[in-house]
């Protein structure tokens, strides 16, 4: 029997470009960045004088209220819930920093690097493959149909340059059922990207390393436009799409592997990875093969078609016990091999993978676990912004 499950979901679509209309939705970006910046300063001017923090619903009512006078006129430019979004979103940002969730305050943000708006309720409309806001109708590439039911749209401009619509939906999903009866357990590797615990390996193309090249080529040509022209500008776009082919490339195969793995396994076990750790130890062939992003894809498509991933403790011993008995040995980054006494000789990430496993199946983790929606598409609660 399969189970559904209302969870939120992203979808993402290009606009159709045309400078005329995309130019007013730059300047709506452009409007939101001054209110973010004015109540920035206003928290920390009201903080110094008054050693107090302005609520969300002060800030709320405040900006529509400044949105009214003739100096903040320009605000009028945006939808007033946008404008309110963009209060929301100091307040988030508040939270995470009195919450020691992030170390700095907020801060202000410049124009340029400030890049989206959001209406969180209406202030537009969808038609098919157009949207329509203020009056002006937008038409974007409609390559997949929505799910459910429209809660909110976020426009967004990327380094690129290229706008964006990121409609949050709240859809029922059907989550598939557990059919194999097999787990396994995979441990992350340097030279494979994944091994499981039958020695299998996984490969995973460096997609960094093959595109960098071209990333130098256009770093280069970039510092040698000058500051503030034309082609600076160009050259910035350039490297920006370069970098955006590479992560969307990456994705791709993870996604892939994703499935490729859910296709196999009912059940899948993994080290709880501890990777600023592993960067100090590898460096940048590290993020290069983006083994958190690949985690946290690989829990969507595992929830999505009901099946689990255990992550086992960071700091049970699996690479330096012997699968075979038991013994621990002294393994340095450079062994490949692990050489027992008992007389197995086996890769290292082979055997840690059997040990991930083994301890994955060991009586701590027997309890039966629900399936865990995963924490960005809960409906309780509004969902990080895109
Ligand atoms: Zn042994």
């Amino acid at each position: 029997m399969s189970e559904a499950i209302t969870i939120y979901k992203a979808y993402k679509y290009r606009l159709y470009r045309c400078d005329q209309k995309d130019r007013k939705l730059r300047h709506k970006i452009f409007v939101a960045s001054t209110i973010w910046n004015h109540f920035i300063a206003l928290q920390r001017r009201t903080y110094q004088l008054t050693g107090k923090y302005i609520s969300l619903m002060q800030m709320n009512n405040h900006v529509l209220k400044l949105r009214k006078t003739q100096r903040f006129r320009l605000w009028k430019d945006l939808h007033s819930q946008a404008c309110q979004d963009v209060c929301y979103r100091i307040d988030e940002a508040y939270m995470r920093y009195f919450k020691k969730v992030v170390k700095g305050r907020p801060k202000f943000k410049k124009a340029r690097k400030y890049s989206s708006f959001t209406f969180p309720q209406s202030g537009y409309k969808v038609d098919d493959n157009t949207v329509t806001i203020d009056g002006t109708k937008y038409k974007f590439v409609k390559h997949r149909e929505m799910g459910g039911r429209i809660k909110a749209l976020t426009v967004k401009r990327d380094r690129v340059g290229r706008l964006w619509l990121c409609f949050r939906v709240k859809e029922d999903v059907v989550i598939g059922k557990a059919s194999t009866g097999k787990s396994g357990g995979f441990d992350f590797g340097l030279k494979t990207f994944l091994t499981d615990d039958e020695g299998r390996p996984y490969a995973s193309p460096q997609f960094f390393t093959q595109g960098i090249r071209k990333t130098l080529k256009l770093n280069r040509e970039l510092s040698r436009k000058m500051d503030g022209s034309k082609h600076r500008k160009r050259a910035r776009r350039a490297l920006a799409k370069h970098s955006a082919d590479v992560a969307n490339k990456r994705s791709e195969h993870h996604f892939q592997l994703a499935h490729r793995l859910c296709d196999e396994y009912d059940t899948l076990y993994f080290e709880d990875l501890n990777l600023s750790g592993m960067k100090a130890l590898w460096g940048r062939k590290v993020s290069d093969l983006g083994f958190a992003s690949f985690v946290s894809i690989l829990e969507w498509v595992a929830f999505k078609r009901g099946k689990r991933v255990v992550k086992i403790g960071r700091f049970a011993p699996t690479t330096k016990t012997c699968s075979g008995c038991g013994q621990r040995h002294h393994l340095t980054l450079r062994d490949r091999v692990l050489n027992c006494d008992c007389g197995l000789v086996i890769d290292r990430d082979h055997n840690a993978a059997i040990n991930i496993k083994t301890a994955g199946t060991s009586a701590v983790f027997q309890s039966v676990r629900k399936t865990k929606v995963p924490l960005r598409q809960r409906v309780d609660g509004r969902s990080p912004q895109l």
